[in-house]
């Protein structure tokens, strides 16, 4: 079993997640969005506390609320940086997205390690698959945990809402195509946990996403 564990990021209420194998103390970082040294401080005692072995970064997407902790966390913990090839061109453009939302601090981000649909991130002796998920950003992904019930869904699928796609690479229809042919085919139970406000279910996004009629 995994375990799932947020953190509230930047001035756009980014959501950190920290997933954890507590049988064997590892621990992947999902969308290290922490911009001050106070929000890094917060994240560096949580995994002293919990004594986790932080073996990875993975983003579902690139944007800059997803990637302020990014380069923070690879050069503290000596990790690799995982997300789709397909977002390169915003992993690369930081500086412009810092200067489109007016909040300064982006810092180009680069890619280690790609990701594509099918992929399993190894969190010890359990792991993610990766879901591909366009529309929000060409490269945005999900991140499903069979063995525990959950998605992690970036800025894809939110309680009551989807993503935005009127930034660069966003497309609606795409959007919707991948929540309905990929995300609701999982178990209506499946606990989703967006990168912005409150978690919910497939189940309930099925029936009461006004965005998915
Ligand atoms: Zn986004
Ligand atoms: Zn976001």
């Amino acid at each position: 079993m995994l375990k799932v564990a947020s953190l509230q990021n930047n001035p756009f209420g980014e959501s950190t997640y920290v997933v954890s194998n507590p049988a064997t103390g590892d621990a992947i970082v999902v969308d290290p969005g922490m911009l001050t040294p106070a929000e890094q401080e917060k994240f560096d005692n949580y995994i002293r506390r919990t004594g986790l072995r932080l073996t990875g970064i993975v983003n579902t997407h690139m944007h800059l609320d997803h990637c302020f902790g990014a380069n923070y966390v690879r050069d503290k913990y000596g990790v690799k940086q995982a997300a789709h090839p397909d977002d390169t061109f915003l992993a690369e453009s930081m500086a412009e997205q810092s200067a489109g939302f007016g909040v300064p601090g982006g810092r180009n981000v680069t890619i280690d390690v790609p990701l594509k649909e099918g992929d399993k991130i190894d969190v010890g002796d359990d792991s993610l698959e990766v879901i591909h998920t366009p529309g929000h950003t060409p490269g945005g992904i999900c991140l499903y945990s069979p063995s525990s019930g959950f998605l992690l869904a970036g800025d894809t699928l939110f309680k009551g809402s989807v993503g935005r796609t009127d930034l660069p690479g966003g497309n609606f229809k795409t959007l919707g195509s991948s929540i309905k042919s990929k995300l609701f085919r999982l178990p209506d139970k499946t606990v989703v946990f967006p990168g912005h406000g409150p978690h919910t279910t497939i189940g309930d996004e099925k029936t009461s996403n006004p965005f998915l009629g």
